[in-house]
């Protein structure tokens, strides 16, 4: 009987992949483990078992495998289950989760490992100067990493130099996998056992009295080991002996002492004791019965409840119960921006219970996290994260909570798996019988339709905590003050003299400004010329401070420049206005005032929003000017004035979603003022004040807002009554993109009909040298999805298969945001 693996590769293959194991291997291996296997010429990648059998694949010889990688699963059931899923639904493969879901530590690569040649006998004089340097390298150190000889050599490409002594039979050449995650190692240190008895000790302390300071070492140990009773760190021991690592190392190699290591987190918790969540006031009550009442009928409750409700002390009461039943919890939050306040919120009251999972971890980090969650550890029983953290191993799922629901962040937008966080927790909570709360002060369109019709629970929290009024709005035109010069740079006489009363109560602001760097444009006067990226159909945007020009789309920049590019004019003028600009004439108005500025320029490295946050929090900044970034469910105590400096880019968007997002982010800005004593303020400086939205926002009218959208949606066909997918097409030759589309568009109209919108040029029609073209299918409420994306595939498959469309790249973007 010969055995066979199905494997999922980490790479965007439509099929799995079947390879030989011998019948032991076949009685090791479990689904969920890994394995490396060879691929293609040269490669070896790191696969995921998925099912073990007894039939031969039918189109190929099914290779053996190279190596055993686990000795448990690293995925669970549940969740590979759940990754078909997303496969499935988000059109994409599951090569593409398998890939997005894991830590890059667990993604094996091979290496090309250098090795020398023993026999090599020719005389040394042979070899060239660089040859030369390689083999005298290898005759320290018997093996050679390509990136160690391209030191050695001090260059880049080492391939000719290798193969040359290849040539000369000097090394040899091997492929190898390593594995990148290294657990973190701490060394303590003991007795060695000959001395741990007390009459062996007096006897050696005698010994000792010649060395003093390695007597004092021997004395503090023994006091630390009685009085903690726990693993001393050489480090400790070293710092309480007052000696150098020397003279412990010389009791070492006396074998007086012994040295061993112990494995421990990267990530701790260092706090304290933990404290009682917080006492619910008699709103936050009846929200909690109510949630409980809707679970009896619905998996999924939306929680309604305005900014600074007492949301997150709610969440808390039902994680507290959760985790008294042993389940695990997955708090999901759209920006990590965010999980800075909310990690120490969580901390306080579940101390270690809490771990977090996000991309500025290190992958160290987030292999320690995700073991903790596939092995069930309390230590991992709450977990805090964006997006990807839905692909983590749960095995005893009972609640998800999503925070701010209504973020579009959730949605992946490249590159595939192209899911959307809130709908696949939905789904992953069905598959553990865990509930779900979506929570949001401006929850979307698509989750309080559901929850009008039913589909979910809904409860809601209509006033703040400690009945502080939502904050007031007030409108400024702008127009009209840029007529009568009442406008000081991009402020309103109004604007500023609220920041100035407010900096006189000492009390802080926030500024809004949806754009960063100093201005999107500079233009010449003389001939409208403005600087174009070359890479893209878009124009620099200017970084005064880093005094340069970048493209926001490839990262292309140049110098700052003092005349135009084109004619040579020295009059070049700023059109729009961003963060840096914000932040200058602000500096300018309020020499006197700390200002700072938090934007994806500004918060670079793993702590760098932590430092800004933090800073405001203990008001050693007294106005932060920010990105959307900075209007999340933060929660500063004391902030009372936020200003909006233009809401009208926010209206401008050629997007369904538009007025949603801008009335969602307004009231959401608007949320981080007056959250805790008094009532906040709110300034919207605006070019049209009267706009249904602006208005709506202002009056804090979600109900309004939401009447009036779901009425558009249905009849502008949109969700949630239709599903959308859109197809993007991209290639270098525009004319050939064009063709191809047509191709594409023109089929799928001949089974979708009218319900095929485009082709249509993006508003950045060209980015990173290629062009762009999308289509977009609606699928109507009675037609099953299902059917629709099989014809999709289908005609995507036929279109591959055109030679002269091959290079055309197509992505799918269901549900696309
Ligand atoms: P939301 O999540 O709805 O924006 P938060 O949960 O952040 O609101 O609450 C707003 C503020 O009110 C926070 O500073 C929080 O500590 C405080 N708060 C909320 N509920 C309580 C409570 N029951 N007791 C004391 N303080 C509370
Ligand atoms: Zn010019
Ligand atoms: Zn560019």
């Amino acid at each position: 009987m010969r055995y066979y693996i199905d494997v999922i590769l980490p790479i965007p293959i439509e099929k799995l992949f079947t390879y030989e194991v011998s019948e032991n291997e076949a009685d090791y291996l479990k689904q969920g483990m890994r394995v490396a296997v060879p691929f293609g010429k040269k490669k070896i990648y790191t696969a995921l078992v998925f099912r073990i059998h007894n039939e031969p694949p039918s189109l190929y010889e099914a290779k053996p495998i190279d190596q055993l990688l686990d000795e448990a699963p690293i995925v669970s059931p549940t969740q590979l289950e759940h990754w078909l899923w997303i496969a499935d639904y988000y059109m994409c493969t599951i090569g593409d989760v398998f890939k997005a879901a894991v830590p890059s530590a667990f993604l094996l690569e091979s290496e090309t490992i250098i090795t020398k040649n023993d026999k090599f006998s020719l005389p040394e004089t042979a070899l060239k100067d660089d040859e030369w340097l390689v083999y005298e390298a290898l005759q320290h150190q018997p093996v050679l990493k390509v990136q160690e000889v391209s030191q050695i050599i001090d260059r880049k490409n080492v391939f000719p130099v290798l193969n040359r002594l290849l040539d000369k039979q000097v090394l040899y050449l091997k492929e190898e996998v390593y594995e990148q995650y290294k657990p973190k190692l701490v060394r303590y240190i003991r007795l060695a056992p000959p001395y741990t008895s007390e009459d062996r000790l007096q006897v050696l302390l005698n010994e000792l009295n010649r060395a003093p300071k390695q007597k004092e070492v021997v004395l503090n140990l023994f006091t630390l080991e009685a009085a903690t009773r726990k693993p001393i760190k050489v480090k400790e021991l070293e710092e309480k002996a007052k000696v150098s690592s020397g003279v412990v190392k010389t009791l070492i190699d006396k074998e007086v002492l012994q040295e061993y290591h112990l494995q421990v987190d990267r990530v701790q918790y260092a706090g304290h004791e933990t404290k009682a969540s917080k006492v619910l006031n008699e709103f936050q009550m009846e929200a909690l019965k109510q949630i409980d009442e809707n679970y009896k009928k619905h998996q999924v409750t939306l929680l309604h409840g305005v900014t600074s409700s007492g949301k997150t002390e709610v969440y808390v009461k039902l994680i507290e119960r959760m985790i008294a039943q042993g389940k695990q919890v997955l708090y999901l939050l759209p920006e990590i921006a965010l999980t800075t306040q909310l990690i120490h919120r969580l901390q306080d009251y579940f101390g270690n219970k809490v771990s977090v999972y996000h991309s500025k971890y290190s992958v160290n980090e987030r292999v320690e996290v995700w073991n903790h969650i596939m092995e069930n550890n309390t230590k991992a029983q709450i977990v805090l994260g964006a997006r990807s953290s839905v692909l983590l191993p749960f095995t005893n799922l009972g609640l998800v909570i999503v925070d701010e629901e209504h973020e579009t962040s959730f949605k992946q937008f490249d590159p595939a798996p192209r899911y959307h966080a809130r709908d696949a927790a939905i789904v992953l909570a069905m598959m553990h019988k865990a509930r779900v709360l979506l929570g949001s002060a401006t929850p979307s369109v698509e989750s309080y339709y559901n929850a009008k019709l039913g589909k979910y629970g809904f409860v809601e929290l209509n006033r703040r905590f400690g009945n502080v009024l939502m904050p007031e709005m007030e409108l400024v035109d702008i127009k009209e003050k840029h007529k009568k010069k009442r406008m000081n740079g991009h402020f309103s006489d109004r604007l500023i003299k609220e920041i100035e009363e407010v900096l006189s109560e000492g009390e802080q602001v926030i500024l809004f400004q949806n754009r960063r760097g100093f201005a999107p444009i500079i233009e010449c006067e003389t001939c409208g010329h403005s600087a174009q990226c070359p890479n893209c159909d878009v124009s620099l945007t200017y970084h005064r401070y880093k005094k340069q020009l970048r493209c926001h789309y490839c990262g292309y920049h140049i110098a700052e420049q003092r005349s135009c590019l084109s004619c040579g004019s020295l009059e070049l003028n700023t059109k729009g206005f961003g963060t840096e600009q914000v932040e200058v004439e602000l500096k300018s108005l309020f020499p006197k005032a700390n200002i700072a500025r938090m934007d994806s320029d500004t918060t670079k490295g793993k702590y760098g929003y932590e430092k800004i946050i933090t800073a405001f929090e203990q008001h050693e900044i007294d106005v932060l000017v920010g990105t959307q970034m900075l209007t999340k469910g933060l929660d500063f105590r004391n902030v009372t004035l936020v200003g909006i400096m233009n809401a009208d880019n926010l209206l401008n968007h050629p997007d369904f979603r538009a007025h949603e997002r801008s009335f969602q982010l307004i009231q959401q800005v608007a949320g981080r003022a007056g959250r805790t004593r008094k009532r906040g303020k709110v300034i919207v400086q605006t070019y049209n004040p009267y706009h249904q939205i602006l208005q709506q926002a202002s009056m804090h009218k979600f109900l309004d807002m939401f009447t009036d959208q779901i009425n558009e949606r249905k009849q502008y066909k949109y969700p949630p009554f239709y599903r959308l997918i859109k197809l993007t097409f991209k290639n270098r030759d525009y004319q050939k993109l064009h063709e191809g589309t047509n191709w594409f568009s023109t089929s799928l109209k001949n089974s979708f009909g009218s319900n095929v919108l485009g082709p249509e040029q993006p508003p950045v029609g060209r980015i990173r040298n290629e062009y762009i073209l999308n289509v977009l299918v609606k699928i109507p409420p009675k037609r099953s999805i299902k059917e629709v994306k099989t014809t999709i595939r289908k005609i995507k498959k036929s279109f591959e298969a055109i030679p002269q469309y091959k290079a055309i790249r197509i992505i799918l973007n269901v549900d696309n945001y």
